[in-house]
């Protein structure tokens, strides 16, 4: 655990380059800042009170197999608990907090807050931030579940040990100016640590009670479900960062993933993600079998709770896809398999003929400077 990573920050540099080359037309998100050098090497410092906690969880969740609850109603208690601490993290931390991809009005806001403290991970000041940065320079020094650290780091690992300085810094410097001030917020992060403890343990535990299960089997059940439910958000900074496809993008290490889909119900797409960060559903995809999160923000859309739900036209995917995609989307297979006779299919829609073309979209409109 005590390994060097200054080799690390030398690649620093060359990825910015790649996401440079790759942000010339399309309205993509990615950051044009450069991480610096470190100019000191950066030794791994391992945060023994987080090992313990983590030793002490995973012990507990592995005694809880020899304890089955009693009761279906404690099951079917955690199984809620794990869907709605679920959404906690993908809907409300993820997809509203952090990337701003749809409005809430004042009751959702609150209910995505709660969900979130529900989940009992980090305050969503802190989430958000570290999120942020991890999207603005992810695999760099800077990105906090850095994926070029091995499987173990970004799965878990960094959060055993002390942030890369880079880390900090850039975490300063990222752009909390729509979340810092938000008294909801503030207070959420200020009691959090009670909070998110009678959120994630002390109510299931409560309510497993007046189901008549004993303390003992819901102690280390809970553990259990809490467990499995951070295990879960963990692969989409570790499985979805190393094996996959990479449909949209084969020059950045986020992949698409259909397991994380499943676990983290609707984030294993992550390739996608990266590309349009503000795509409420987190995806392409239609429909909600591998993306329940989406169900639940249009459901609010539905109640009029959620508004300006953003996602990415068609046309500027379909660009995206053939320029800079792996060639595993159906759109790449599509142009791989036409001949070369059928040349209004093969052809990128990219050439125009000039001012006016029927396939200039207003989108491409927009990129046109009038003197
Ligand atoms: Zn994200
Ligand atoms: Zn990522």
């Amino acid at each position: 655990m005590g390994r060097n990573f200054s080799e690390d920050s030398v690649l620093t540099k060359q990825r910015n380059g790649v996401k440079e080359k790759n942000t010339n037309e399309d309205s993509i998100t990615e950051t044009n800042d450069v991480v610096e050098k470190s100019t000191t090497e950066y030794k791994m410092e391992i945060k023994w009170i987080n090992v313990l906690v983590a030793i002490y969880l995973h012990g507990c969740a592995f005694y809880s197999i020899f304890l089955p609850m009693k009761y279906w109603k404690t099951v079917a208690i955690g199984w809620i608990y794990s869907i709605i601490s679920g959404f906690g993290t993908t809907v409300a931390a993820h997809r509203y907090f952090t990337h701003r991809t749809f409005k809430a009005n004042k009751p959702l806001k609150i209910l995505l807050i709660i969900f979130q403290t529900m989940a009992a991970q980090e305050p969503i000041l802190h989430w958000a931030r570290d999120h942020r940065v991890h999207h603005k320079f992810t695999d760099t020094d800077a990105d906090p579940y850095n994926s070029r650290r091995g499987f173990f780091f970004s799965h878990m690992g960094w959060l055993l040990v002390k942030k890369h300085p880079e880390v900090i810094r850039q975490g300063k410097k990222i752009d909390m100016s729509d979340l810092r001030d938000d008294p909801m917020l503030k207070f959420q992060k200020r009691w959090y640590a009670i909070l998110g403890f009678l959120g994630n343990i002390g109510v299931p535990i409560l309510l497993g009670l007046w189901c008549g299960e004993d303390f003992k089997t819901l102690w280390y059940g809970n553990i259990y479900r809490y467990l499995i439910v951070l295990h879960c958000v963990w692969c989409v900074n570790s499985v979805a960062h190393i094996w996959g496809t990479k449909p949209y993008d084969k020059d950045i290490s986020p992949t698409d993933s259909r397991f994380v889909g499943f676990v983290a119900i609707g984030e294993g797409w992550h390739n996608y993600h990266h590309v349009f960060p503000w795509d409420y559903k987190t995806a392409e995809l239609p429909g909600y079998r591998w993306n329940l999160s989406t169900s639940v923000i249009d459901f609010f859309a539905w109640l009029g709770w959620a508004t300006e739900l953003k996602t990415v036209p068609d046309e500027i995917i379909r660009k995206r896809v053939l320029r800079t995609g792996d060639g595993s989307h159906p759109y790449s297979i599509e142009m791989q398999n036409n001949n070369n006779n059928n040349f209004d299919k093969l052809r990128d829609t990219e050439h125009f003929w000039g001012f006016g073309d029927q396939e200039m979209t207003t989108e491409d409109m927009k990129y046109v400077k009038v003197l």
